[in-house]
């Protein structure tokens, strides 16, 4: 499992230990896995935390696409 940081604007909780952070399951989730982490599943600071919620029901590079072209 990877530290939390947010897969959107790249806070590191370490580095922000006051931010919430918390993991978002997308479609693509039960598809592929890497040793230690699952794709698809990615953690979010409590910025960008709802709207990665709001775009699970894809995959989570068509997410995070979604959400950069949004800014
Ligand atoms: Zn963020």
């Amino acid at each position: 499992m990877r530290p939390p940081i947010c897969d959107f604007c790249h806070r590191d909780s370490r580095d922000h230990p006051e931010v919430e952070f918390s993991l978002v399951s997308f479609q693509n989730r039960e598809r592929l896995e890497q040793p230690g982490h699952p794709e698809g599943l990615l953690w979010f600071c409590r910025d960008h935390l709802e709207r990665a919620r709001a775009l699970s029901h894809l995959d989570s590079h068509e997410a995070l696409q979604r959400m950069r072209e949004e800014g």
